[in-house]
């Protein structure tokens, strides 16, 4: 194998193969690429799920589509039709199986299957360490996120939060489902202090992913997710008779921390590592697309350094102000989804969280949320951007005497 290369990208997942996807059905689709990956992607590792109203390149992968959704707590399920918008699902395995044929059609595009050592740069170019080799390339992509890394750089000065869920896909020999619904938060769960709730997409009529979700800064045993899931289907979905399928485990950062953006004009990072998910839900995948159509179109236009667009700064500080309730005033978030779900439109809400709404929009959204948790975040995150290096031990203890 030779070791120098135009593009070489750094995990071959979803941002990854994204970006290999794109520059192939672009003009620099005669560029020399290495991705390299430690995983060669034979199996489903995850489902992704994203609204949209537009065509995408996936239309004809899609497993499963919905145009209503439901919101439930202890009030009752809330169901909205949400079209021209579309809920999809996409397993991960048809994914990843749609970009290798399609990448493979192409010879100058190469695929090794190893663990990255170390990723840098000189002032030409950059490199990949791959156990003895160095392989040498003009821009490395790189998607290869380290959880524990971020968390350290965010942990002082910035909020922090882990959204981890268990998901089972369960077969039931009764049909239990409303197939045509999926249900995005379910508050119906003890919350803990934190915000845990279940997201139920149904296959068929009986069959559906059952998942429970919790953000917050520890993880659980896998015991606990597991009991939590038996309960729900027992006392709120009423289903005892049932076979676990497939499972799915899953953690992702919720963080207003800044990631380094440009490391260097030879080296970018993209999908998770590249700010690509939204810090408040989590959600990538449609980012991602979004973040590999710009690279692409910069590197076609020859531009030296990649600048990805980042979000409009009050959608940054409403994540922010967001994080902050999460992070130290969890039991007050069950209420906050409550009175967002139940005083706006749904549409209205995804165009929100895809921050493509209006001034007025938001306006109309926060006068429907309780003011004082967010008045107290506002104010307690003021003091952070002081840089207060005691922030956090100021904050709990200002919430402990509250
Ligand atoms: C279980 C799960 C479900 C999710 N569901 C949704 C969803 O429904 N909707 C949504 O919008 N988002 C979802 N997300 C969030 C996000 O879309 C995914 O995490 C997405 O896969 C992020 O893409 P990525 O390319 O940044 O990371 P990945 O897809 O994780 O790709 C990174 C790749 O880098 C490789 N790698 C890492 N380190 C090394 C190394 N040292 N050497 C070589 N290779 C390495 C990994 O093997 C991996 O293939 C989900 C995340 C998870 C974990």
């Amino acid at each position: 194998m030779k070791n120098t290369f135009d593009y070489i990208i750094a995990g071959g997942g979803c941002a990854g193969l994204s970006l290999a996807y794109s520059l192939l059905n672009s003009s620099l689709k005669n560029q020399s690429i290495l991705i390299i990956d430690l995983d060669s992607k034979k199996s489903n590792d995850r489902t992704w799920c994203y609204w949209t109203e537009q065509p995408t390149h996936f239309d004809h992968i899609v497993h499963r589509s919905w145009s209503k959704l439901a919101f439930a707590d202890d009030k009752g399920e809330l169901v909205s039709e949400i079209s021209p918008l579309r809920y999809e699902m996409i397993k991960g395995i048809d994914f990843y199986d749609y970009m290798w044929s399609e990448i493979s059609k192409h010879p100058n595009v190469e695929f090794l299957n190893a663990r990255i050592s170390d990723i840098g740069c000189n002032d030409e170019q950059a490199y990949v360490v791959v156990g003895q080799v160095r392989f040498f390339a003009k821009k490395v992509f790189d998607s290869c996120f380290n959880l524990g890394r971020l968390q350290s750089i965010a942990r002082n000065d910035y909020h922090f939060q882990l959204q981890h869920f268990l998901g089972w896909v369960i077969e039931t020999k009764e049909n239990c489902f409303t197939s045509d619904v999926a249900t995005i938060m379910d508050f119906r769960t003890e919350q803990e202090g934190q915000t845990r709730f279940f997201y139920v997409l149904p296959l068929s009529q009986n069959k559906a992913l059952v998942e429970f979700t919790i953000f917050s800064s520890n993880l659980l045993n896998k015991n606990n997710y597991e009991k939590t899931i038996k309960k729900y289907l027992n006392e709120q979905l009423n289903i005892q008779d049932y076979t676990v399928k497939e499972e799915e485990y899953g953690i992702i950062p919720m963080t207003d921390a800044p990631f380094p953006e440009h490391p260097s004009p030879h080296i970018i990072p993209i999908g998770i590592k590249g700010n690509g998910a939204k810090p408040t839900t989590g959600y990538a995948f449609i980012r991602i697309q979004e973040q590999v159509k710009e690279i692409t179109t910069q590197l076609e236009q020859n531009y030296e350094q990649i600048r990805l667009k980042s979000s409009k700064q009050r959608f940054k500080f409403y994540d922010t102000l967001l994080l902050h309730i999460l992070e130290y005033n969890g039991a007050k978030s069950k209420y906050i989804f409550s009175r967002l779900f139940r005083h706006n439109p749904f549409k209205i809400i995804l165009s929100f969280l895809d921050e493509r709404t209006s001034i007025w929009n938001e306006m109309s959204i926060f006068a429907s949320l309780p003011f004082i948790p967010f008045l107290k975040a506002l104010y307690q995150t003021k003091i952070k951007t002081r840089k207060n290096k005691r922030y956090k031990e100021l904050i709990s203890s200002q919430n402990q005497r509250a």
